[in-house]
């Protein structure tokens, strides 16, 4: 059985740390030093990215330096040894992973879903948050689209390790396009309380992202009326009703 627990890294960054069978893995170490004192002596086995952006990979070097450890993610980022890509099936600590090209955030993201028994982990980067999803800062909106509709589409038991806790700001959003969304209320309660405690509010689940996360719900007639209201046309299809929602939420 796999143990998942976030090291809180920079201002609001999660870098995931993996452990199983005596494995240690990190997902998007930004930064070395707070991985190193994690590991309390033991060897990093692995590193897993998820994009290119610093705030991410930043840690890879000193950590590749100290440990030697195989560095899987696109193959745009410079230290990684075992290129991913679309489709790509891989066997990470013992589970089978499979590698979802998401462009969107960044035209190198990628997703990886493990499996681990009966259970489902997502490590999606900055392309799905809890509530919300990425800034497009190379993308289309199309892309982003269709990215998040594979995400969405993965079995609703997934749990979601998105690298950002960006929960209440991404639901008081949510909030203003969906007032009346009594899941997204009782949601937005459970993470206020987590925050107040200190705690993360992630790891989240497919099915709450399609309940709760305007971003998977271009096609609810409340979320569709919100971005009409916003300035989507009439004929909007779901791509620019998720561009209206994505401009929105960049100035809100
Ligand atoms: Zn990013």
């Amino acid at each position: 059985m796999i143990t998942i627990r976030p090291i809180p890294a920079f201002n609001d960054n999660y870098i995931w740390h993996l452990q199983q069978n005596g494995e240690h893995w990190v997902v998007d170490p930004g930064d070395a030093a707070p991985v190193m004192r994690a590991l309390q002596g033991e060897r990093l086995s692995g590193i897993l990215l998820t994009h290119h952006h610093f705030d991410h990979t930043g840690g890879v070097p000193a950590l590749t330096r100290t440990f030697d450890c195989p560095v899987y993610g696109p193959a745009t980022i410079e230290g990684v040894t075992h290129p991913l890509s679309d489709g790509a099936d891989v066997n990470l600590m013992g589970n089978p992973c499979t590698v979802m090209a998401v462009p969107g955030h960044t035209l190198d993201h990628i997703a990886v879903l493990m499996e681990d028994g009966r259970e489902r982990y997502l490590f999606c980067g900055d392309t799905l948050f809890a509530g919300g999803c990425g800034r497009l800062f190379e993308g289309t909106p199309g892309q982003m689209h269709q990215s998040l509709a594979r995400l969405a589409a993965l079995p609703p038991h997934t749990r979601v390790y998105c690298t950002h806790e960006y929960t209440l700001a991404n639901l008081a959003f949510a909030l203003a396009v969906e007032p009346d969304n009594q899941q997204l209320v009782e949601r937005q309660r459970a993470a206020a309380a987590l925050r107040e405690r200190d705690e993360p509010t992630l790891p989240s689940t497919i099915a709450l992202e399609r309940t709760t996360n305007p971003f998977l719900r271009t096609d609810q007639p409340s979320v569709r009326a919100r971005a009409h209201q916003q300035g989507a046309p009439d004929t909007a299809d779901a791509v620019e009703i998720f561009a209206t929602l994505r401009q929105w939420k960049d100035v809100f």
